[in-house]
């Protein structure tokens, strides 16, 4: 057995900032007598890969935007035009983020670091002519919450039959709530019945729209209690969806990730600059972010 005198040199770890699961290269060089001369230098090189924060494989991280509608009005910071629309997706794309389905990314079919995944809450009945018009065009998958109630019965919302048109191209289709009542615990303490019923009850309507039983919610206004998340998980749900201003990329292998409670990025006109800001530092620096 031939004499090992092994002693570290030096060490490059990879700096994992995000706690994404990125391939940490060796982070040790050892000196053996018996070791070929040009090992180390392998090793040594390696270990630069590493430091370059070179993703191997393994990293899945997706930023769920979460959209409302486009009317072009200027009368919401929610609102915005088709053309708007349109240039913020090229964007994006520009920009070299790419646009996975939301169900891939649940299913863990999605790797690399610089994904989004579409999302438009409400039903607004121009997300019919956004997705013939923007979507389709540029192949971009969207996924589309909607009111299970306030559809067909609200003129500013999507008919029964565009749904159905629109699941028919493609488009994943999950629950926004069935009136779109607040789901928090405050709204819990006031009225459970009315939480329960946005949890309960949009899975069905939803089902005679499409033919097919939805499996993904969105908490209407973004948020919910205890009590919501419970209601949504017992109504069948497989994932449920917050929402807020904050940049969030969510890392869908992640055991700590709350499969009830899943952040997106609600784009509105105020946050819009500081989203491309934080994405176009994110890319070229390859790191995660703060
Ligand atoms: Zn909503």
């Amino acid at each position: 057995m031939p004499k090992r005198a092994r002693r570290p040199r030096t060490c490059w770890g990879l700096n994992n900032h995000d706690g994404g699961p990125r391939f940490v290269l060796c982070g040790f060089i050892y000196f053996s007598a018996d070791m070929p001369r040009h090992s180390g230098l392998v090793v040594f090189v390696l270990s630069l890969v590493a430091a370059a924060h070179v993703p191997v494989f393994g990293v899945s991280q997706v930023i769920i935007l979460d959209y409302h509608s486009f009317l072009g009005s200027g009368t919401s910071s929610l609102d915005f035009s088709p053309a708007e629309f349109a240039a913020q997706l090229d964007r994006f794309l520009a920009l070299g983020y790419h646009f996975v389905p939301l169900e891939d990314a649940l299913d863990g079919k999605v790797q690399g670091d610089n994904n989004l995944a579409l999302t438009i809450d409400d039903g607004h009945r121009t997300d019919w002519s956004i997705f013939f018009h923007v979507l389709k065009p540029r192949n971009i998958p969207v996924t589309l919450f909607i009111p299970g109630f306030s559809v067909g019965h609200d003129r500013h919302l999507l008919t029964v039959a565009q749904v159905r048109e629109l699941a028919a191209e493609g488009c994943a289709i999950g629950a926004h709530g069935f009136y779109h009542n607040y789901m928090t615990s405050q709204a819990f303490k006031k009225t459970p019945s009315k939480v329960i019923t946005e949890a309960t009850r949009p899975g069905f309507s939803i089902y005679r729209m499409t033919g097919k039983h939805p499996i993904l919610f969105a908490y209407p206004f973004g948020a919910a209690g205890p009590e919501g998340k419970s209601a949504v998980q017992k109504a069948g749900y497989a994932w449920a969806f917050a929402a807020g201003s904050k940049i969030t990329p969510v890392r869908f292998d992640d055991p700590s990730l709350d499969h009830y409670y899943v952040p997106r990025t609600i784009v509105y006109r105020w946050n819009i600059a500081s989203i491309f800001r934080s994405l176009s530092a994110r890319r070229s620096s390859r790191s995660a972010f703060p």
